[in-house]
């Protein structure tokens, strides 16, 4: 679904990515972990083009995003096709950013509704469906503002869910949460990697990583250190700064 290759992310003179390859099969749940500052959030902004990258190339379903080849070099694409190109991507962060004066329906079906041709009683049906999902179907006429934070991340699940993309990006969705409100959304992920959908999950939630992921990817200093099964990684690191930051979480 994703192929990245040679990315490279630069802030003025501090390379944030230096270089990384990563490809994200059909139906996979890949786990990025890394310590703070690895650059684990820079390269799911890049992915999803919500940050320029510096170069390299980020593929999304075939296709380019971001930029087109052409005989001159790499030329930006217009924000019409980048929008296209995106509209397959789902991201879900850490602050859900829902929209305080709309109702949990109106936050979830405002990316369709903006989508030119869906006739709008059919937008409102994939609202509820997308709600249903995340456990929150009588919940469609509350403000977020009377929502638990834990109920707010999967309001701002179902919003990732009702655009059907056909990735959905995860930047530390259960960090910002109270410690027991963290299981009822990593239920709702766990549900949706069961259905087969591709995630990319930025998490320091290990157990769910362990349980749920097919590949975890370890990240440090913009690189991809090692990468493999939970299994591997977790029980076998073999590079010493992956031991380490094991050894911070045990
Ligand atoms: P955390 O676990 O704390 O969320 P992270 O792995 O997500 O960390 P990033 O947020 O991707 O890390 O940041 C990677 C590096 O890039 C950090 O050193 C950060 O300071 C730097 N960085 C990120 N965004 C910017 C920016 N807009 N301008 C300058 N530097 C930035
Ligand atoms: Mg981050």
């Amino acid at each position: 679904v994703i192929k990245i290759r040679n990315l490279v992310k630069s802030f003025g003179p501090f390379t944030a990515l230096s270089g990384i390859s990563l490809d994200i099969n059909p139906s996979e749940v890949v786990c990025i972990i890394g310590p703070s500052g690895s650059g684990k959030s820079t390269l799911l902004r890049c992915t999803a083009f919500l940050e320029e990258y510096t170069s390299g190339e980020v593929e999304i379903e075939g296709r380019l995003l971001g930029y087109r080849k052409t005989p001159a070099g790499m030329v930006r694409e217009s924000e019409r096709n980048i929008d296209t190109a995106r509209r397959n991507v789902g991201m879900v962060f850490q602050h859900f950013n829902l929209w305080p004066h709309m109702t949990v329906l109106d936050n979830v079906t405002l990316g369709p509704r903006l989508t030119k041709g869906v006739p709008a009683a059919e937008v409102s049906e994939k609202g509820r469906i997308a709600l249903a999902k995340v456990g929150l179907a009588d919940f469609t006429d509350r403000y977020p503002s009377r929502l638990s934070g834990g109920q707010q991340q999967r309001v701002a699940i179902a919003r990732a869910l009702a655009m059907e993309p056909h990735v959905i990006l995860f930047d530390e969705p259960t960090s910002a949460l109270d410690p027991q409100l963290v299981g009822e959304v990593l239920d709702v992920m766990k549900q949706l990697a069961n259905e087969g959908i591709t995630m990319v999950v930025v998490t320091h939630e290990m157990g769910f990583a362990a349980q749920v992921a097919n590949r975890v990817v370890f990240m440090d200093r913009g690189q991809v250190v090692e990468q493999g099964s939970p299994d591997k990684l977790f029980n076998e690191p073999e590079s010493p700064r992956l031991q380490e930051f094991l050894d911070t979480w045990r």
